[in-house]
């Protein structure tokens, strides 16, 4: 039986969250001598002088009538990462606690861990990206809190099976999180929609990618209402700004414009995928459900990203990646950038090769 409470560090099962004045009285009106504000206005353009809602009310019903989800059951954060943090900071003892994670895949569960002094047990992906679900299970030991799964996967760009997802939901008492950052590249359906079925289940989303507001930094967290009651109560209490909140809000006004976007970048990675795949220097175009693709030369990769980065293209650099060996990881750009990117490759490699 799972039981988030018994998961949690002793510490953050017990702890007195901070109580801002905004948590107090939530409402608008009032003289609000309570805060330590700036009563007179702000020095910039703007009204910024009172702290925004700590819990994001406004922000989180809209989202939830977008995603289907209860208020409750999301948490906003300062990008996606922010949740990443938490479930380190609410789950694992440091120096005692273990995470499983399946590379390659995203660098920041690594980072999170070693800052939270957490031991990272790594089994790989299988030869064709896929989940080694007996490797994994068999890693779990008692300490085990948490396996990160992502899907679409950064760096490969495809998705992981939904019946191997599932078996680790059942089979793992631990927390599962599955990272969808860019779940609107793909045809997948959201494991959003199966929070009920899996109260071990945290879904991480992010308006970083599809939504093209990353400079914002506004990050989603959806799972069981127990779940996100405890990142509540150990995020900074005004996490997400002000200017953010309201941007999310518009964003949330116009869900069309999203699709659109996305659209335009899938008809472009078609295109790119296409072009490069036909290129010389080009062994593979593995196939892609986000909005970048991981491209496998025969040529010296690492000579060839050196080279581009003087013609000032910048892609990621992924040779040294298990399972990535000979590969670049290509965000994919507007229709011009990919052209100059694919004239660079096709001039580049007579030199590279
Ligand atoms: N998850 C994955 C798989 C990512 O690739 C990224 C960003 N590159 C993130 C999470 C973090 O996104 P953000 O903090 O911008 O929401």
């Amino acid at each position: 039986m799972f039981d988030l409470q018994s998961l949690l560090r002793e510490n953050i099962r017990t702890i007195k969250p901070y109580s801002s004045a905004r948590d107090e009285y939530t409402g608008a009106e009032g003289i609000f001598l309570d805060a330590n504000e700036n009563p007179t206005g702000s020095v910039c353009e703007g009204e910024f002088n009172r702290y925004p809602d700590p819990l994001q009310r406004e922000l989180k019903v809209r989202l939830g009538e977008v995603k289907g989800v209860v208020p409750e059951k999301i948490f906003l954060g300062n990008g996606s990462d922010e949740g990443i943090d938490l479930l380190f900071r609410a789950f694992c003892r440091p120096g005692v606690d273990n995470v499983i994670t399946m590379p390659p895949t995203y660098g920041m569960y690594q980072v999170c861990a070693d800052i939270n002094d957490v031991e990272v047990r790594t089994v790989s992906l299988t030869p064709d990206f896929q989940i080694d679900v007996e490797g994994v299970l068999a890693a779990v030991d008692q300490n085990t809190k948490a396996i990160f799964v992502c899907s679409p996967n950064n760096p490969t760009g495809n998705s992981l099976a939904d019946a191997d997802i599932e078996r680790l939901l059942k089979e793992f008492n631990g927390i599962v999180v599955v990272d969808e950052a860019y779940i609107d590249f793909s045809n997948e359906v959201s494991f959003v929609r199966r929070l009920e079925e899996f109260p071990n289940l945290l879904v991480l989303q992010t308006f970083s990618k599809a939504w093209g507001m990353a400079a914002l930094r506004l990050g989603m967290a959806f799972g069981s209402e127990e779940l996100i009651a405890v990142f509540n109560r150990i995020k900074y209490p005004y996490n997400v700004n002000i200017l953010t909140q309201e941007k999310g809000l518009e964003a949330l006004q116009n869900v069309l414009k999203k699709e659109m976007m996305v659209q335009d970048i899938l008809f472009e990675r078609e295109m790119l995928t296409d072009a490069l795949s036909k290129l010389e220097s080009c062994e593979k175009i593995y196939p892609s459900d986000a909005n970048f693709i991981l491209a496998k030369f025969k040529v010296d990769a690492t000579a060839l990203y050196n080279q581009l980065v003087e013609h000032k293209i910048i892609v990621r650099n992924r040779n040294s990646v298990t399972l990535c060996e000979g590969c670049l990881r290509i965000t994919i750009g507007t229709a011009e950038e990919n052209k100059a990117l694919l004239e660079a490759i096709k001039e580049l490699q007579a030199v590279v090769g």
